[in-house]
């Protein structure tokens, strides 16, 4: 049975991979409707292969100009987005949103440097990105060799300590700063005119929900975002929903099931290793690239919940 539903998650990967692959021919962006088109990363790990296209890019369309919601990877990924954009409109580019401080997200703003847009994040945004620059530039270097030339961090020009709201003309985006969760620079954005919520990697879809930041807080957030009024998710990763809250709920599910046994596991002297195997291990056949992404959140998660 495990070997069988193995077999069907790999054939999803194969189909999400063909599908992607589609992307690319028919145009980098997809069009969802009401002047939102979306680039779906591939589902791949940072890690061997890793290409730096792996996130959800947002483009919003409005009277006045245009803002993109995430750059990807590296400046050639960036270059591709707007590239993309150009084609789209010729409107300005008026805001480059980041919706965290993570490589994969962040490394195409470069490529939007000569729009002078407003560069938006979380207020701690910069610092984090400052903080991580070498390490950032250190990775690159290793996964994405010539790609990397030229990826450089462009911090926020537009920080984000409150609740503000970016004007288009014809719709306005409520950009909301969180306390720690995925990362310490988690922001969503909220389109008022499709009430559509761009969560940035608050919410996985399909591939396995990834914790950097605080576990709890990162369930906590999840509850907020189900009280707001919208229509449509786009999450960080995987296909954008009008279920959105069964795919919030989904996401909770592995993350209390994560928490609860490695938390057991710390109650009954379950070493860090072990627990790496078998936290968790009822989500496995629900998500893509469970193993690596469940081991790292095992690692990350179970030293601080030592301490609790
Ligand atoms: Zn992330």
């Amino acid at each position: 049975m495990r070997i069988l539903i193995q077999m069907l998650m790999l054939s999803m990967l194969i189909a999400c991979t063909e599908a992607n692959k589609n992307n690319q021919n028919t145009g980098f962006l997809d069009d969802i409707g009401g002047g939102i088109y979306v680039h779906h990363g591939e589902h791949l790990d940072i890690d061997t292969g890793y290409q730096g296209d792996i996130c959800n890019m947002s483009v919003v369309v409005g009277a006045k100009g245009v803002a993109v919601i995430d750059t990807g990877g590296s400046l050639k990924v960036g270059t591709q987005l707007r590239e993309a954009i150009a084609k789209v409109t010729k409107l300005p580019i008026l805001y480059v949103i980041n919706t965290h401080v993570h490589p994969d997200h962040i490394f195409g703003n470069s490529a939007f440097i000569v729009d002078k847009p407003q560069f938006v994040g979380h207020a701690k945004l910069g610092k984090a990105m400052q903080l991580r620059e070498e390490a950032y530039a250190r990775l690159n270097k290793k996964y994405l060799g010539e790609d990397a030339k030229g990826s450089d961090i462009v911090v926020p020009t537009l920080e984000v300590a409150e609740p503000l709201v970016l004007d288009l003309g014809d719709r306005q985006l409520t950009v909301t700063p969180y306390a720690t969760a995925h990362t310490n620079t988690d922001i969503t954005v909220i389109d008022s005119k499709t009430q559509t919520l761009f969560t940035g990697d608050l919410l996985f879809i399909e591939r396995t929900p990834v914790i950097e930041g605080d576990i709890k807080g990162l369930i906590a957030t999840l509850d907020t975002l189900k009280t707001y009024p919208v229509k449509q998710v786009v999450p960080g990763h995987g296909t954008q929903t009008k279920n959105w809250v069964n795919a919030i709920e989904n996401a909770q599910r592995y993350l209390n099931v994560l928490l609860t046994d490695i938390r057991a596991s710390i109650e009954s002297d379950i070493d860090l290793e072990q627990t790496m195997d078998t936290a968790a291990a009822s989500e496995k056949d629900k998500w893509l690239l469970f193993d690596i992404a469940n081991r790292r959140n095992v690692n990350t998660l179970y030293p601080a919940l030592e301490w609790e």
